[in-house]
C-alpha cells in the first residue's frame, strides 16, 4: 500500500473501459499550455479527451524557452506527420492560459523569493520571471513572447486565456493571431 495504490485502482478503472487511440494530429487542432496547478488540469477544465491536444505544463504556464522549443518540436512533427492535410495549410492553435491565485504570485515578494532561491538554488531573477501576479498582464507578455519567437512556425496560431478560480470560467485575453 502507498500513495499510489488508490490511483493505481483508479487506472484499472480506466483501463477496463479504454479503447486506444491512433497517434495521429490533435483532433481540436490546439495546443494547450497552462500551470501545473492540481485546480486547473485542462482535461477537466477543458473536458479534453485521448487525442483532442497536446498540454504543456509548468509553473505559472509561463512562455519559456524550453515550452517555445517544444512546440517548435511539435509544429515540425505535425508537419511531417501530417502536413497538408489541412485546406488553409495551418498547423495548430497555441491556447496560453494563466489563472488567478497562483501560487507563483508568492515570489513576486522579495523575502520570500530569497528564501526560495536558496532552499532551491534557483535564481532570483528565474523566480522573478516565473510570476503570475496578475493573469491579465502576464498572459499579453507571453503571447507576445511566443509570436514574436523566431523558433515559432508561421502555421502556428496564439492566442492568450485567463481561469478564474473562483468562478471556474475560462475569458479569451488575446485573441488567436499568426506571427
Ligand atoms: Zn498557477
Amino acid at each position: 500500500m502507498t500513495r499510489m495504490t488508490p490511483l493505481l485502482e483508479r487506472n484499472e478503472q480506466f483501463a477496463s473501459t479504454y479503447t486506444p487511440v491512433a497517434l495521429g494530429p490533435p483532433t481540436t487542432q490546439m495546443l494547450i499550455v497552462t500551470c501545473l496547478d492540481h485546480r486547473v488540469d485542462p482535461a477537466i477544465v477543458l473536458g479534453l479527451r485521448i487525442g483532442e491536444a497536446p498540454v504543456i505544463r509548468n509553473a505559472g504556464g509561463r512562455v519559456t524557452q524550453a515550452v517555445i522549443d517544444d512546440i517548435a518540436y511539435i509544429a515540425f512533427l505535425a508537419e511531417q506527420l501530417f502536413g497538408g492535410q489541412d485546406a488553409d495549410d495551418r498547423l495548430f492553435e497555441v491556447a496560453v492560459i494563466h489563472h488567478t491565485q497562483c501560487g507563483t504570485s508568492l515570489v513576486a515578494d522579495p523575502s520570500f523569493r530569497h528564501q526560495a532561491a536558496e532552499a532551491t538554488g534557483l535564481p532570483e531573477t528565474a523566480l522573478a520571471a516565473s510570476a503570475v501576479a496578475d493573469p491579465h498582464i502576464t498572459i499579453q507578455a507571453d503571447v507576445e513572447r511566443l509570436l514574436t519567437s523566431p523558433r515559432l512556425s508561421p502555421k502556428v496560431s496564439v492566442s492568450g486565456h485567463v481561469y478564474d478560480i473562483a468562478t471556474g470560467h475560462l475569458t479569451t485575453a488575446v485573441d488567436a493571431r499568426h506571427p
